[in-house]
């Protein structure tokens, strides 16, 4: 007999045909003895249908409001899929954030899980009960109704997996694992039977939305073994786990890309020292992330151009931001938010030398441009045109031996 927490993302709950597989996915695990505690996600679409409909009646919707009303998504098919249970004679119960409660940290719409009372939980459980929890919510001191970022019922599963100290927790989705790339894009792309959590946390991170990254971070930081694997196949899944059993055969794992970043740069900037802080010290003061940054060589020894990438959402405050602040001259700002990233992860990459000009030449035999690059020990992330997007992964995967 297991405590088991069983995740069941949107498209897996997205029909009532569906939630009803899923009941019968619980019913097996139930009558063979496990404790079981499943997180739901909203069906699929609803969370952005809501922010739909906030976004009617302002751009700016109130974002306490905001919180209540998403989390009404996940409300929603917590409550089906005890309905559900409960048709099949089996004792289940939906449990809302604030009625256990799960206990939230930060602002809203991203806030994280700190901690849980496990009472309620437990007592269910012993009497032999299935209980169902809302995903990618939680309640904060103050008793308000908090978000945690979107994609978030991983999140909300491995926490609860670990403050229930649960034996396994199992992400059911609608593919049957972490591919090489979005098998969705790339019908070549290939299953990974076990990653380590530091390669998970580069893809989810570099925009691989089969696990929210801040879900493998915890799971990382407690050794919480993950698996991934499909509502609609019994196939095995992915295991994501600590790096010390896995043995690397390749030297990259995965190829993740996003449209989320966009570049700016400044032109006619004045090369001389302390520039390059005055410009960045405004952006992280205001929680701008910067992630890439290039300083061009100055032709007349006066100024040069400055290059560097921010999320796409924070291009309009950070030109504000650049134009109001008087200490930097420069002679105009530009963007391209029309870029994708796309990034090699692997953390055979660390033995391998000539990865980064295999990737570069791979690239330029396609013809395509690469904007701006950053690497770290277990991944290379370059910048380029949003329409070589397919091209690039498309390539990437076939000289790294993915295919
Ligand atoms: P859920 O609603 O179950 O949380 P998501 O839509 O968040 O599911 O994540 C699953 C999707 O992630 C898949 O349908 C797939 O298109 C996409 N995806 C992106 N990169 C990968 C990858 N490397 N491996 C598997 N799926 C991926
Ligand atoms: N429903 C939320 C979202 O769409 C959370 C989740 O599905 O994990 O982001
Ligand atoms: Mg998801």
């Amino acid at each position: 007999m297991a405590k088991k927490v069983l995740k069941f993302g949107g498209t897996s709950v997205g029909t009532i045909d569906r939630i009803q597989h899923v009941a019968r996915i619980i019913e097996k695990e139930h009558l063979a003895g496990n404790n079981v505690v499943a997180i739901v996600s909203a069906m699929v679409g609803k969370t952005n249908e809501l922010i739909k409909l906030s976004n009617e009646i302002s751009d700016t919707f109130n974002k306490r409001e905001l919180d209540v009303l998403l989390s009404s998504g996940e409300q929603v098919t917590s409550a089906l899929l005890a309905g559900a249970l409960i048709k099949l004679n089996i004792n289940a119960k939906s449990l809302l954030n604030w009625q256990i409660p799960i206990l939230t940290e930060g602002e809203h719409s991203n806030a994280r899980i700190i901690n849980m009372n496990v009472e309620k939980i437990n007592n269910y459980l012993n009497e032999k009960g299935v209980v169902i929890i809302p995903g990618f919510q939680g309640i904060s001191k103050r008793a308000e109704i908090t978000t945690i970022g979107r994609g978030g019922s991983d999140a909300t599963a491995v926490a609860v997996a670990k403050i229930l100290n649960a034996d396994t927790c199992e992400i059911y989705t609608d593919v049957d694992g972490v591919y090489s790339t979005d098998p969705n894009k790339i019908p070549v792309a290939k299953k990974i039977d076990k990653i380590s959590y530091d390669e998970m946390l580069e893809l989810s991170s570099l925009g691989a939305k089969v696990m929210q990254s801040s879900a493998v971070q915890t799971a990382m930081m407690y050794d919480i073994p993950l698996e991934v694997k499909s509502t609609f196949t019994e196939r095995k899944g992915t295991k994501i786990f600590n790096q010390e059993n896995i043995d690397y055969t390749k030297s990259v794992t995965g190829v993740a890309y996003s449209k989320d970043d966009a570049k700016i740069t400044l032109i006619g900037v004045e090369d001389k020292p302390g520039v390059a802080a005055n410009i960045f010290e405004p952006l992280s003061k205001a929680q701008i992330n910067v992630d890439m940054v290039i300083q061009n060589i100055s032709s007349d020894q006066k100024t040069t151009d400055v290059t560097f990438t921010v999320k796409r959402d924070d291009v309009a405050r950070t030109k504000e931001i650049l134009r109001e602040k008087g200490e930097i001259n420069y002679k105009d700002i530009i963007h391209n938010d029309k870029v994708a990233k796309v990034s090699i992860v692997g953390a055979g990459m660390v033995s391998t030398p000539g990865i980064t000009y295999k990737m570069f030449r791979g690239l330029s035999d396609e013809g395509i441009n690469i904007l701006a690059i950053s690497t770290s020990e277990i991944k290379l992330s370059v910048i380029i045109d949003e329409d070589n997007t397919l091209n690039a992964i498309k390539k990437l995967h076939t000289i790294f031996d993915l295919d």
